[in-house]
């Protein structure tokens, strides 16, 4: 019988994406219900990304593999890191944060900035396993584009004079963060 999974997270997008690619290597990934918020207290992407795993694999008996992203911007030490989300508000209002971030940045040419992600895969009474995917570029301003999310209108990566959310979804999962550690994951699991 395959391994069963649960996914960390109540993102339907994220769920199905995940459950897609890892039918194909014999695991099966459901979604579970927690019934409460997991607190992100973490300092970096890998320990919120344990804290929701070990949640999740408490309360499910059941493996659990969680994700933790963000922005880094070198300039401004690493920030918003892991309040990438919490910067822009409940709302997930990104007009504030472009308009904060450049002013903040406004003596910096092209700065530089880092998405990462982190997952951790968890089983009780087992060391936990991370996986981690980085996509480097620039910030550029003003926003440009609509396809993505949060901070893509912003991003420009390495190698491209467009911003994410310019690229179809197809062109940015070629590139992006979370692809690049989910293909870690896949070849260990390959392997
Ligand atoms: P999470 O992975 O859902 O926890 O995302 C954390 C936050 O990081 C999001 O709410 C966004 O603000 C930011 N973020 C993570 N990945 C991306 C991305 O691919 N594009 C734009 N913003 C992102």
């Amino acid at each position: 019988m395959n391994p069963k999974w649960v996914l960390a997270t109540q993102n339907k997008g994220k769920i199905l994406e995940f459950q897609r690619l890892f039918q194909e290597h014999g695991v099966d990934i459901v979604s579970f219900e927690l019934g409460q918020e997991v607190a992100e207290t973490g300092q970096t992407f890998q320990e919120n990304a344990l804290l929701k795993a070990q949640a999740f694999a408490h309360a499910s008996g059941h493996i659990a593999l969680a994700d933790d992203s963000g922005l880094e911007v070198e300039a401004l030490g690493g920030q918003p890191g892991v309040f990438s989300a919490r910067w822009a508000g409940p709302d997930q209002n990104y007009v504030e944060v472009f308009k904060i971030l450049e002013e903040r940045l406004a003596d910096v040419n092209k700065p530089r900035a880092t998405f990462v992600c982190a997952l951790c895969l968890y089983a009780d009474g087992h060391a936990p396993q991370y996986f981690e995917g980085r996509l480097e570029g620039h910030l550029q301003f003003p926003p440009t584009g609509i396809q993505g999310f949060g901070y893509d209108p912003i991003f420009v990566p390495n190698g491209y004079d467009v911003t994410l959310a310019q690229m179809s979804p197809e062109d940015k999962n070629q590139i992006s963060h979370r692809s690049q550690a989910l293909c870690q994951l896949i070849d260990h699991l390959s392997r």
